[in-house]
């Protein structure tokens, strides 16, 4: 980083500040494009995680779906839950989805 921080400042010494703040505006619109879309998708799953209940709040909203093997979808009634990370699969943040109907259910 030092280093390209170093050859930047020669380019801009060398050619004068035109070309500079070309190849400034060039390597920040490299880096927006890169990550604002990664930075988006996280925000719009992080909103989605924050909203849902915890698997506690869940059962108390609804106690007919805590079955005697596991707990069941409140729209679809089916038992395959779907455990996925917002981020990643091993991210920390993790949604529970219906395999059956693909309704948000708890978070954890
Ligand atoms: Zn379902």
């Amino acid at each position: 980083m030092e280093f390209l921080l170093f050859v930047m400042a020669l380019t801009i010494y060398f050619f004068g500040r035109s070309i500079g703040a070309f190849f400034l505006g060039w390597i920040l619109t490299a880096l927006f494009s890169l990550f604002f879309p990664i930075i988006k998708v996280v925000n719009s799953s992080y909103a989605r995680w924050d909203k849902l209940p915890t698997i506690q709040q869940y059962l108390e909203l609804n106690p007919s779906c805590k079955a005697q093997r596991g707990i069941t979808c409140k729209v679809c009634n089916s038992s395959s839950i779907r455990n996925w990370g917002i981020a990643g699969p091993d991210h920390k943040y993790r949604i529970f989805l219906c395999n059956h109907c693909d309704s948000d259910l708890y978070k954890k």
